[in-house]
């Protein structure tokens, strides 16, 4: 789960984290009174959505020689007509696709005088099995055309889950980033702070880019993205909170409501698997034969006929669905249950694109028979090659 920066901050400000002082806005009035609130003489206007790179975006209702996503202002004037032409408008960046996402947040902040500006995340390092930082002096920049051109640059420091952040760690850190004086001295607080952030919600990725060394020789946490393992959200309710559903994809928050793993993807097959690395072999070989998936869907190895209804109905909800591909081995789960489940699907939703079944494994003979009987349009396939065959054929 993803949160807005304007969350992260407060999360890492509960921490002890140095952050601007700020307040989180949704219409122009409120943009005035929170200038108000602010000391200035510089302000930041900053779109809360749930994509970086917004500095460098463009708003789709502006010209292209209008301003970016987040701007600065030197006056509450300015604030306030930077938050008129930002709010309800669309900000594409390089991370939200061409579609863009509508700005319907914003937050004013108290500006910095940066002098330097830095990288550093937390994420997990599955090559180590363990909590790391990465770091760079490179900041404010894509930190991916860091790794790519100069990958020098980034430095990784692993953390021991018993020993947590130790002096030696900080130490490493403060050098990759190139800290001294009042740098450093905010640097060695800082680093065991985040790692308890990180560990204690269960964060899956947290990533400041910049943090920055102002011109008064502290550190500030300039931008922050986190994003949280959802297999822990049941433990933290003040994250939970924090949810922005406004920000999901519509079909991913129904498909969570099922517990079925639902992945929106641009292509027109829709895929209804069981297992997640079946799933994979599913949109592999739909790929082998030359189509595109447009969903990864697993419902899971405990799929009843509720869940496989839900899954159909995400699935035909989809507009660029011009098939569906049912693959199903079961296993723990009957195959006479899944088609039991799938021609109550399709009595209950309709059907206006092909379907291909492809059932294996306990009481298949059984299954394909309720197929069979059920008199719907269903195309059944004998093993996946032929599966994503008849699929390609049909959506042609
Ligand atoms: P992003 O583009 O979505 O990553 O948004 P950021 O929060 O990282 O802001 C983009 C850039 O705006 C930063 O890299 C800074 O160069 C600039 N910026 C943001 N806040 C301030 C500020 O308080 N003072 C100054 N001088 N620049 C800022
Ligand atoms: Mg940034």
């Amino acid at each position: 789960m993803n949160i807005h920066e304007y969350q992260a901050k407060e999360v890492l400000k509960g921490y002890g984290a140095p952050v601007a002082q700020g307040v989180a806005i949704t219409s122009v009035d409120e943009a005035e009174a929170a200038a108000r609130q602010l000391p200035g003489p510089l302000y930041v206007v900053k779109s809360q959505i749930h994509a970086g790179g917004r500095g460098k975006g463009k708003f789709k209702e502006l010209g292209p020689d209008a301003k970016g996503g987040v701007r600065l202002a030197k006056s509450i004037d300015e604030v306030v007509a930077n938050a008129k032409e930002m709010l309800g408008n669309t900000l594409v960046t390089k991370q939200t696709g061409e579609a863009g996402k509508q700005v319907n947040r914003l937050y004013i902040e108290d500006g910095a005088d940066i002098d330097r500006e830095l990288y550093l995340s937390l994420l997990v390092d599955r090559s180590v099995g363990k909590v790391a930082f990465v770091a760079s002096t490179e900041g404010g920049m894509d930190i991916e055309t860091v790794a790519e051109e100069t990958p020098d640059k980034i430095v990784t420091v692993p953390i021991d889950p018993i020993a947590g952040v130790t002096a030696a760690d900080a130490e490493k850190l403060c050098s990759a980033l190139h800290l001294g004086g009042a740098a450093k001295v905010d640097g060695m607080q800082l680093f065991p702070i985040l790692y308890k952030a990180f560990t204690e919600k269960d964060m899956s990725l947290l990533e400041i880019n910049p943090l920055i060394v102002m011109t008064d020789g502290h550190l500030r946490v300039l931008d922050a993205k986190v994003s949280f393992d959802g297999n822990a959200l049941f433990r933290h309710d003040d994250i939970k909170a924090l949810r922005d559903e406004s920000e999901e994809d519509a079909k991913e928050i129904e498909a969570s409501k099922y517990d079925l793993a639902y992945v929106a993807l641009d292509g027109d097959i829709g895929c209804m698997v069981n297992g997640a690395g079946l799933a994979m072999a599913t949109m592999d070989i739909i790929k082998l034969y030359g189509k595109e998936p447009a969903n990864f869907l697993d419902v899971g190895g405990g799929a009843n006929r509720e869940k496989v209804t839900a899954a159909f109905k995400i699935i035909t909800a989809d507009p660029n669905v011009k098939g569906i591909l049912v693959n199903i081995f079961g296993g723990i789960m009957r195959c006479d249950v899944i088609a039991e489940g799938v021609v109550a699907a399709v009595k209950d939703v309709g059907l206006k694109v092909p379907l291909v079944v492809r059932l294996e494994g306990t009481n298949v003979d059984k299954g394909k028979a309720i197929l069979d009987a059920s008199g719907l349009n269903i195309t059944p396939a004998d093993d996946l090659d032929d599966a994503a065959k008849k699929i390609v054929a049909a959506v042609g």
